[in-house]
C-alpha cells in the first residue's frame, strides 16, 4: 500500500493508492481525533490515520482497533512533518512476530512515560522504572 500525505496549515490529505483516505469511517469506530489526521509525533491525529489505513486495509474494526497503536509508533509517528510518501506492506507488518507483542497489554508511566509489559506492573499499576504505585490515576 502506498500512502502519501500533505500537511500543508489546514490543507491536510492523505491518499493511500492515489484515493483520499477519508477519516469519517474511523471516527466511527473510535474518535480519537475529531480535527482529523496528523502524523510525525505520537497522538491523537496519528493515531487516527494510524487506525484508517488498517481499517482501509481490510482488517477487522476489532483487529484495526488493537493494532492502530503499534502501526502508529512503527509508521505515523516517525514520519517527518510536512509531506511524506511511504510504501507499507501492511499484511507484512501484521504477520511479524514483534507486532502481536507490541499489541500486547502494558502500562506506561505518567511521570517517566515508560511503558512495562510486565503482567503484576499492569495490575498493580506499578511502574518498576520509578518504583513507584500510581495509585488510581492511571
Ligand atoms: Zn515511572
Amino acid at each position: 500500500m502506498h500512502i502519501e500525505g500533505e500537511y500543508d496549515d489546514g490543507n491536510l490529505v492523505v491518499r493511500l493508492d492515489g484515493r483520499v483516505l477519508d477519516p469519517a469511517r474511523s471516527q466511527k469506530v473510535w474518535n480519537h481525533s475529531p480535527d482529523g489526521f496528523a502524523w510525525g509525533y505520537g497522538g491523537s491525529g496519528p493515531a487516527q490515520l494510524a487506525l484508517a489505513i488498517l481499517l482501509a486495509a481490510g482488517l477487522s474494526d476489532d483487529d484495526a482497533v488493537r493494532l492502530h497503536q503499534p502501526f502508529k509508533w512503527a509508521f505515523i509517528a516517525p514520519l517527518p512533518q510536512g509531506r511524506f510518501s511511504i510504501s507499507v506492506d501492511v499484511d507484512g507488518w501484521i504477520k511479524a512476530p514483534n507486532v502481536v507483542a507490541a499489541a500486547r497489554p502494558s502500562i506506561t508511566c505518567p511521570t517517566c512515560h515508560l511503558t512495562s509489559y510486565n503482567p503484576s506492573d499492569i495490575r498493580e499499576n506499578y511502574c518498576g522504572f520509578c518504583h513507584q504505585f500510581h495509585g488510581s490515576t492511571l
